[in-house]
């Protein structure tokens, strides 16, 4: 449906989690994750329920994240489940990809398309202080094993980060020469964890800049169609590369314009806008008497008509509050 700009918004990102094995810095601002308690969660037949009305509202793409959406006990059913309901055209998940390599078949067999995954660093050191104590070798064992695998799209995510993976912007680039990899630079957004980020100078990495980098590396194409998709990275290529390097620029140069997307978090709140402060509660009223599947349809059009323009920063949460 459209919002009140025009825009066709027909994406649900759902986060199924605030659980995650991980702590990056850049998504969690204390040591610890702030949970919620466990039946503060929406359960897997209230998203469900969500996700059938919103294709009464002719949302047709779903991507699943949290938190780690791999630690959501039943996720890979729960995924099976949804791909059978009528007017689901792209399901899509959001993974840190340490537990990625034994979920293969059960994705596949669930239709799940797109994989984007988390790759800040090559560095096994750097990486595990980035994710404070992650290990990056079944991270890249698991990129491996779906790239070799031949049924998704593959998409990794690197956050610009300046002065922690600035001078791996080319390695991590050239992941796309000999296979067709994605690999997409996002610019680093200020959420509560901002603040925390020990190196001030983490801040403010374009992809403006990233790209002009590359290019004293690489010969590059850019502004290349790329892999399809209709989110929100422009494309370049490394020329006779097989995959594509991506940019997403939430910071430098917004595509509030072009989203099409509306949250849920795992708690049960509608978003319209990542950086709202805006929040649709939905979980009590489904608990509630008053519930019914009619409202819920009204419920979450309120959310997309209640989308913002554009988006603003300095939000004291973080982003695994939300899910990405
Ligand atoms: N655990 C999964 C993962 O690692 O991809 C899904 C959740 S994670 C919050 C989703 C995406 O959000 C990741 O690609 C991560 O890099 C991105 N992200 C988190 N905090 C961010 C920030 N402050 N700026 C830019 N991207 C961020």
């Amino acid at each position: 449906m459209k919002d009140s700009f025009q825009r066709e918004i027909h994406a649900l990102r759902i986060s199924v989690t605030d659980r995650c094995n991980m702590r990056c810095r850049y998504c969690v601002s204390g040591d610890l994750l702030k949970l919620k308690p466990q039946d503060e969660l929406l359960s897997l037949d209230e998203i469900e329920a969500v996700i059938r009305a919103a294709l009464v509202l002719d949302f047709d793409a779903f991507r699943f994240t949290g938190g780690e959406p791999l630690v959501r006990e039943g996720l890979l059913d729960f995924l099976l489940r949804v791909s059978r309901l009528d007017g689901v055209r792209k399901l899509s998940l959001s993974t840190n990809g340490s537990m990625l390599e034994r979920s293969l078949d059960q994705l596949a067999a669930a239709r799940v398309q797109s994989l984007n995954i988390s790759l800040d660093t090559l560095r096994p050191a750097r990486y595990e202080q980035i994710t404070r104590g992650g290990e990056l070798g079944p991270v890249l064992g698991g990129i491996d094993a779906a790239a070799n695998d031949g049924r998704f799209k593959i998409k990794l995510n690197a956050v610009l980060m300046n002065g922690f993976n600035d001078d791996e912007l080319a390695e991590l680039a050239a992941l796309t020469i000999s296979r067709p990899i994605n690999l997409r630079f996002i610019e680093y957004m200020p959420f509560g964890s901002w603040q925390r980020v020990e190196n001030e100078n983490a801040k403010g990495l374009s992809v403006g800049e990233a790209l002009a980098r590359l290019k004293q590396v690489f010969e590059m194409d850019d502004n290349v169609r790329g892999p399809g998709g209709d989110g929100p990275a422009t494309y370049a290529q490394i020329r006779g590369a097989k995959g594509f390097v991506g940019f997403i620029s939430p910071v430098h140069s917004p595509f509030c314009e072009r989203c099409n997307r509306l949250r849920l978090t795992a708690d049960g709140q509608l978003k319209g806008c990542l950086l709202a402060d805006e929040r649709f509660q939905l979980r009590n009223w489904m608990r509630s008497a008053s519930y019914n599947a009619e409202e819920l349809i009204a419920r979450i059009a309120m959310a997309v008509m209640a989308k913002p323009e554009k988006h603003e920063y300095a939000r004291n949460f973080d982003m695994s509050t939300v899910g990405g």
